[in-house]
C-alpha cells in the first residue's frame, strides 16, 4: 500500500517534530479515535448447524456426523490421513505426546515463550520439557539454539508458531531428520498459516490445533491433532479417548489414555468456523503484514519479524522497544500508546515459562517429580536462561490484531505508534533516514 505509506509519511514531514506536549498522554489529540473492532464470531451459521445437530439421536463423537463434517473441512486445508478431534489444544498434543511413546525422561525441546498447553502434556507424559532460545524478532525456536540443546534423551522438538508466525521448518525439519527426532507442530496460534508455500500443520510429523474461545477459530473449547504417519495415526482415537478402540467395538486397552473426547455440540460449531478459517486468517495477514510496513524505519522500535516467503496469520502482533533509542520505557511507550487509542499491552507472557513457579519448585506432581527422583533427568530448570527470549518479553508490546480491523484502522494505529516512538526517540535523527528520505 505505498499510497498510505506516503499518506503517513506526508504526516510526518509536515509535523517533523512530534512534542510530548502532544501526547494524549499529556492531554494531546488521541491518534486512534474509533472504537476497538469486535468481529462477530457466531451468527445464523452456526445457529441453524447447531440446530441440526439437535436433532440428532446422539451427541457422542464416534462417527457422529458433526465430528465427520468438522474433520472433513480441517481435511480440505490440512490433507492428513489420520485425525482425532479432542476437547482442547492441550489435549491434542497430549495426544501427540503419546502416540508416538514419549515416556518418562524423554527429552522434548520447545519454546519458552508458549502458553501452558504446550508442556503440560510432556510433563503428564513424565517426559522433560527442554527450553531452547528463540530468534530475536521471530519469537520462535532458533535452529542453532535446538541444536545446542538436543542430548542422547532428546526424542521430539515441538515447535510452536507463536502468534502464527511460521517456525524456521525447514531448518528443524534437517535437523530432525538428522537426529532421528519427532518434530511435533503446535499450531494452536497459527490457523491459515503457511511456511514457504506449504501450510504449517503439514511440514512436521504431526500437528495440533486448538479452538478454544481466544484462537482465530473457536467452539468453546476444542482441539484437533493429525498426522500423515501411519503409526501414530493409528492410535491418535485410542489415546484421546481411554485406550478404547471404537472401531473395534469395546475392546479392553492395551495402554494408558485419558478421556479427551470433544462432543457433537463442540463439532457442530467448530465445522461452521473451520468454513470460516481461511477469510479470518487471509484478514489478518492483510492487516498484520500491513503494520509492518507503517513501522519499518521507526526509531526506537523494530518490528514483528516474518520471513518473507511465509504467510503469518497473526494472532497478535508484537513489536519491540529498543533500549537506548528511546528516552522512555516500555511501561511509560505503552502507556502513551493506550492514550492514543491503541489497545496495547506490554509484552506477552511476564516471563518465560521455565521461570513459572511449577518450573522453579519443579511442582508437578503434588510436590514431587519422580522423574528427577528417579534419575532419569538432570534438568534444573532454575539454572535455565534464554537471554534472546527474556529480551523479548521485556522489550515487547502487543497489538491486538482481529479480522473485523480494517487497512484504516490498523494504519491509524501505526501512525500513533509512529507519533509515540517519535515523541520518545533519544538523540539527534528522531527517525531512520533511509525510508523517510
Ligand atoms: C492456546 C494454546 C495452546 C493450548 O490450547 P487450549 O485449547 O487452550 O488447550 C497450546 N499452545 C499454544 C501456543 C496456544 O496458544
Amino acid at each position: 500500500m505505498p499510497n498510505a505509506c506516503s499518506r503517513t509519511r506526508n504526516a510526518m514531514t509536515r509535523n517533523p517534530a512530534i512534542d510530548r506536549a502532544d501526547l494524549a498522554l499529556h492531554g494531546g489529540r488521541p491518534v486512534v479515535r474509533e472504537p476497538f473492532p469486535r468481529p462477530v464470531r457466531w451468527d445464523d451459521r452456526e445457529r441453524a448447524q447447531l440446530a441440526e445437530m439437535i436433532g440428532q439421536p446422539s451427541l457422542f463423537y464416534w462417527k457422529g456426523p458433526q465430528t465427520e463434517l468438522l474433520l472433513k473441512r480441517f481435511r480440505r486445508h490440512y490433507p492428513l490421513p489420520h485425525a482425532m478431534t479432542c476437547s482442547s489444544g492441550t489435549a491434542a498434543i497430549h495426544i501427540a505426546l503419546l502416540a508416538a511413546g514419549i515416556g518418562p525422561g524423554d527429552e522434548v525441546i520447545t519454546s519458552p515463550i508458549t502458553d501452558m498447553g504446550t508442556v503440560i502434556g510432556i510433563l503428564y507424559q513424565q517426559g522433560v520439557p527442554v527450553f531452547a532460545d528463540l530468534e530475536p524478532y521471530r519469537y520462535n525456536l532458533d535452529p542453532s539454539d535446538v541444536e545446542r540443546k538436543v542430548t542422547d534423551r532428546t526424542r521430539a522438538v515441538l515447535a510452536v508458531h507463536l502468534a502464527g508466525n511460521p517456525c524456521a521448518m525447514q531448518e528443524l525439519k534437517a535437523l530432525c531428520e538428522a537426529r532421528n527426532l519427532l518434530l511435533i507442530e503446535d499450531c494452536a496460534q497459527a490457523w491459515g498459516a503457511a511456511c514457504r508455500g506449504v501450510p504449517v500443520g503439514l511440514c512436521g510429523d504431526v500437528a495440533c490445533f486448538s479452538l478454544n474461545d481466544f484462537k482465530h477459530i473457536g467452539c468453546g473449547d476444542g482441539g484437533i491433532v493429525a498426522t500423515r504417519d501411519s503409526a501414530m495415526g493409528e492410535r491418535l482415537q485410542r489415546c484421546g479417548d481411554k485406550g478404547y478402540d471404537r472401531s473395534a467395538g469395546i475392546s479392553a486397552p492395551e495402554f494408558l489414555a485419558p478421556n479427551f473426547r470433544m462432543s457433537e455440540p463442540q463439532a457442530a460449531v467448530a465445522a461452521v468456523q473451520l468454513a470460516r478459517m481461511p477469510e479470518i486468517a487471509r484478514q489478518r495477514r492483510l492487516l498484520g503484514d500491513r503494520l509492518t510496513r507503517e513501522l519499518t524505519g521507526i526509531r526506537g522500535i523494530r518490528t514483528h519479524h516474518v520471513d518473507t516467503e511465509d504467510a503469518c496469520s497473526y494472532w497478535f502482533y508484537m513489536f519491540r522497544t529498543v533500549d537506548g533509542e528511546l528516552d522512555c520505557d516500555r511501561a511509560e511507550f505503552v502507556k502513551a500508546l493506550v492514550a492514543e487509542g491503541v489497545r496495547a499491552t506490554a509484552g506477552y507472557l511476564p516471563v518465560p515459562l521455565y521461570q513459572f513457579g511449577l518450573f522453579r519448585n519443579e511442582n508437578f506432581f503434588a510436590g514431587r517429580w519422580p522423574v528427577k527422583e528417579l534419575g532419569l533427568t538432570r534438568v534444573d530448570y532454575g539454572k535455565v536462561s534464554c537471554p534472546a527470549a527474556e529480551a523479548i518479553l521485556r522489550t515487547g508490546v502487543k497489538l491486538p490484531v482481529n479480522e473485523a480491523m480494517d487497512e484504516e484502522y490498523i494504519s491509524a494505529v501505526g501512525a500513533a505508534v509512529r507519533k509515540v516512538a517519535t515523541a520518545f526517540a533519544r538523540g539527534e535523527g528522531r527517525e531512520k533516514t533511509s525510508r523517510d528520505k
